[in-house]
């Protein structure tokens, strides 16, 4: 007989009991794939397939980490899948947790982006399984479409307004205003060659920008302007009073995820609101900031903290602190991942707004069922699950392209060569 203290453990110990949904048979995890593709046009999306014991049910989630994939990669297929298969899909938050907590280490990018595959995943078999869409499964439709923000950049202060009115022409009313790339305003030719950043520069260009584009468009768009972690301390408190008579609808990263704490300097000196959060991989990086309200908008990538239900936890979070979802996309997303955050975005109270995302003929081949916006918001289309496919054979014939110098993200740097925070 075993003594008591292990007896106790082998019970704490025990798989959750095999338990099906009313009326439906047992379902089991039979396999999980990785499909790995460039989609036609240099792309760098991952996604996960899990196929269940039920014949022709399988779900897709996403796992794209533009940056790491084949990390990502090798996580799935010599980690996960061998954990995962012969579990039960149905318990999603279970699985979730475990798989959470199976690298005893956690809360990075690559361990998130594998969680967020697997969990995209079974709320698409979740979803499918019930006949409906995940967002029925959430709570069912607060809005009726997900308004998005697009994205604006030219290099004159005529070409900006030119590009703004453009596409409130398309229906936008939320439009995102970049001098150029990120950082663009604050580059100075370097001596030694190229540009530098230069914080003060920056500083000095933006407001006076967005002086003008109010003074041509008006107070009717909400503008936003991404500053891409570039500037530091002082200068982003600074920074943010000036925009203050710009009316914004929000600026985003003014700091990089390693200086949160100025949040609290900003927030005593303006009221301009703040977006953050499109680098967090751990709920420790956004928590404080919203339950101390010194944030506007939290930025996460659906993806990168883990999929849909670190997403809806957020959302809840956010809801009683009036802080709101906005959340990220970025050129280098995928369908998948924007689908998934349409189902949480269309059914949570806390939404505020959706980054814009849009692909090429060719990827809405590879992935099918992709989100479409029109006038400015996203639309789904209202199909069991997640309402996504990905053509896995079409996906073969664009795989991969070579990694170069390992996919590196490309830095800026200041005058004296030391790197920018991106
Ligand atoms: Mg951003």
């Amino acid at each position: 007989m075993l003594p008591r203290r292990e007896l106790l453990k082998s019970l704490w110990a025990a798989p959750l009991l095999a338990q099906s949904a009313k009326g439906l048979p047992p379902l089991t995890i039979k396999d999980v794939k990785v499909i790995a593709t460039s989609a036609g046009r240099g792309y760098r999306w991952i996604f996960i397939k899990i196929i269940t014991s039920e014949p022709g049910l399988y779900g897709i989630g996403s796992a794209s980490n533009n940056f790491q994939p084949h990390a990502v990669i090798a996580a799935i297929e010599k980690h996960l899948a061998p954990w995962l298969i012969g579990k039960n899909p149905e318990q999603i938050e279970d699985l979730w947790q475990s798989g959470h907590l199976r690298t005893y280490w956690r809360n990075g990018p690559v361990n998130n982006n594998v969680l967020s595959g697997m969990d995209m995943a079974l709320w698409d078999i979740k979803g499918k399984r019930a006949g409906m869409p995940v967002y029925e499964l959430l709570g069912g439709k607060v809005r009726n479409a997900v308004p998005c923000y697009d994205h604006i950049a030219g290099r004159t202060k005529e070409q900006i307004v030119e590009n703004i009115q453009k596409s409130q022409a398309l229906g936008y009313r939320h439009i995102r205003v970049q001098m150029g790339a990120y950082g663009g305003g604050g580059f100075i030719p370097n001596p030694a060659g190229g540009q530098a950043f230069d914080e003060d520069v920056y500083v000095d260009t933006i407001p006076p920008l967005f002086e003008y584009v109010r003074s041509k468009v008006g107070n009717t768009p909400k503008l936003c302007h991404d500053v891409h972690s570039h500037l530091s301390g002082i200068n982003a408190v600074e920074f943010s009073r000036r925009m203050q008579p710009y009316q914004m609808f929000f600026i985003e990263d003014v700091l990089s995820p390693e200086q949160l704490p100025w949040y609290k300097q900003i927030r005593q000196t303006s009221t301009t609101p703040q977006a953050v959060g499109e680098l967090f991989t751990h709920p420790f990086e956004y928590l404080p900031l919203i339950s101390d309200r010194l944030i506007d908008f939290v930025r996460c990538r659906v993806s990168s903290i883990g999929g849909i239900t670190p997403a809806k936890k957020l959302a809840a979070f956010c809801e009683p602190y009036g802080v709101r979802t906005a959340f990220q996309e970025g050129g280098d997303n995928d369908p998948v991942n924007q689908i998934a955050a349409y189902h949480v975005d269309i059914s949570h109270p806390a939404f505020g707004i959706q980054e814009e995302n849009h692909f090429p003929d060719v990827a809405k081949e590879v992935v099918t069922g992709a989100g479409e916006i029109r006038q400015g918001s996203l639309y789904g289309n209202d199909k069991p699950g997640l309402g996504i496919d990905v053509n896995e054979a079409l996906a073969a014939k664009y795989p991969l392209q070579p990694a170069g110098k390992g996919y590196e993200y490309p830095l800026d740097r200041a005058m004296d060569g030391t790197v920018v925070k991106p």
